[in-house]
This record gives structure tokens, sequence and C-alpha cells, in this order.
């Protein structure tokens, strides 16, 4: 069996709705499937680690990068500098794994211009109150931070239309199969199941 190139999914959605939860899992139930782990210039938070939540760099770092051409997108996301990385995302997609980028809108706009192939998901939360309870329990933000947030997501949702799928983050293991469902129903496509199965196919119709 031969593998297929991996598929390239964006992962968008207001901070707090729950996005790095849901990939989370969804990487731990799907094989063959991982997560891009950005650049970013904000600070750590507790209990977060560099190279597994975030590779933490310095502004400085970051833009010498952005001039090197290092980044398949990057962009300004409350104050601070995020990018993803281009040669990670080519390795990651010609070993045969699909990947989640979980990126901003502005990121997603590029991405979408990069690499034409790739699908992207929005995730909303089921209410607005919801959101802020999220946010508020998470315990990782200051109260500032959190309005910052919230004064925020009206814009990042107002993105929605531009993506091809949209999940409600209400029932958590909903929205997981849902995110499962997305991803299957991509992997049994005849582009990728033709690439999968050559040694079938030429055997089936010999
Ligand atoms: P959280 O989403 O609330 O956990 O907050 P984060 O600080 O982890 O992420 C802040 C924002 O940056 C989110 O909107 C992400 O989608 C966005 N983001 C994270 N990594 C990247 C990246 O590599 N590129 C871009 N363009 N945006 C990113
Ligand atoms: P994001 O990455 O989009 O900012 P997180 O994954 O950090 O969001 O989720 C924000 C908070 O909401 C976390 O504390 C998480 O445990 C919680 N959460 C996520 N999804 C749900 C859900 N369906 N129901 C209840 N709480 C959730
Ligand atoms: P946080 O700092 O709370 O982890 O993330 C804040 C926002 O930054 C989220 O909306 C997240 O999607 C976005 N973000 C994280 N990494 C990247 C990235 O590599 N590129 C872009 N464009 N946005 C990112």
């Amino acid at each position: 069996m031969t593998h297929a190139t991996g598929t390239l999914y964006i992962v968008s959605a207001p901070s707090g709705a729950g996005k790095t939860s849901l990939v989370k899992a969804l990487i731990d139930q799907l094989d063959n499937l991982r997560v891009s782990v950005s650049h970013t210039t904000r600070a750590m938070r507790q209990g977060e680690i560099d190279g597994v939540n975030y590779h933490f760099t310095s502004r400085d770092q970051f833009l010498a990068q952005v001039t090197q051409g290092d980044f398949l997108e990057h962009a300004e996301v409350f104050g601070n500098l995020y990018g993803t990385s281009q040669s990670t995302v080519e390795k990651t997609l010609a070993q045969g794994n699909d990947l989640i980028l979980e990126i901003d809108w502005q990121g997603a706009q590029q991405v979408r211009r990069a690499m034409p192939d790739s699908r992207s998901i929005f995730i909303l939360p089921p209410s607005r109150a919801t959101l802020r309870e999220r946010l508020t329990n998470r315990g990782q933000d200051e109260e500032s931070v959190i309005e910052g947030r919230m004064a925020l997501a009206v814009d990042e949702i107002s993105h929605y239309v531009e993506y091809d799928y949209l999940v409600i983050n209400d029932d958590f293991n909903t929205a997981l199969d849902d995110l499962k469902s997305i991803l299957r129903c991509a992997r049994l496509s005849v582009a990728h199941q033709e690439e999968l199965h050559k040694g079938l196919l030429t055997a089936l119709l010999s």
C-alpha cells in the first residue's frame, strides 16, 4: 500500500471556543494526524511547554524568520505575533500525515491562497455567555485579557463564511464526532483512496 499525501486542515475559532481541546482529542483518536506547533511572541501560560504548545520566541527572532521566508503564514493576534513553519508543513504532508493548523482568520486567508487544496473548519461556541464562561473557567488569562478576547470574538466570527465547514462546540463529544466525520469523509474521496489503493485498483482492473 502506498501512502497518499496528507491533507492540510485549518481550524479557527474565537478564543475560548474549544479548538485546542477538540484538536487534542482528535489527535488522540485518529491515526496519521498531527497538529502544527506555531511560533509565537506571546508570553507562556502556566502549564505550557516550549516546543509542545508553541515555539515561544522573541519579536526580533520572529521578524528575522519572517524575512528569511520561514513562515507559510503569519499574523498579529491580540498584539502578539503567530506564525506557521513552512518546512514542517511540507514535511508532515509529504510523510502522508494529515496536519491541522490552529490559526486565526488572517492566517487562514494566507494558507488558502498558498495551499488551495487545504480544507478549513470554523468552530463556534453555543452562545456568547458560554464563550465568556469558558475563557473565565480556563483560568489562564487576566480579566482585561478576557475582555479583549471577547471584544475580538465578533471580528473572528464574522469570517465564518470563508470556511468549508462549521462546527458548534456545545456538547464536546458531538463536536468531536463532527470533526472526525469531516476528516474521514476527506480520507474516503476518490482522489485520496485511489492513491492509497493503487495495487488493489490495478488488480481489480486487470
Ligand atoms: P487560545 O486560542 O485562546 O488558546 O489562544 P492562543 O493564544 O493560543 O491563540 C491566539 C490566536 O492566535 C488564535 O486566534 C489562534 O487561532 C491564533 N494563532 C495561533 N497560532 C497561530 C499561527 O501559527 N498563525 C496564525 N495566523 N494564528 C495563530
Ligand atoms: P481555544 O483553544 O479555542 O481558546 P480551549 O480548548 O482552551 O479553547 O477551551 C476553552 C475552555 O473551554 C477550556 O477550559 C476547555 O476545557 C473548555 N471547553 C472546551 N469545549 C467545551 C465544551 N464543549 N463544554 C464545556 N467546556 C468546554
Ligand atoms: P492563544 O495565544 O490564546 O494560544 O491563541 C490566540 C489566537 O492565536 C488563537 O485564536 C489562535 O488561533 C491564534 N494562533 C495561534 N497560532 C497561530 C498561528 O500560527 N498563526 C495564526 N495566524 N494564528 C495563530
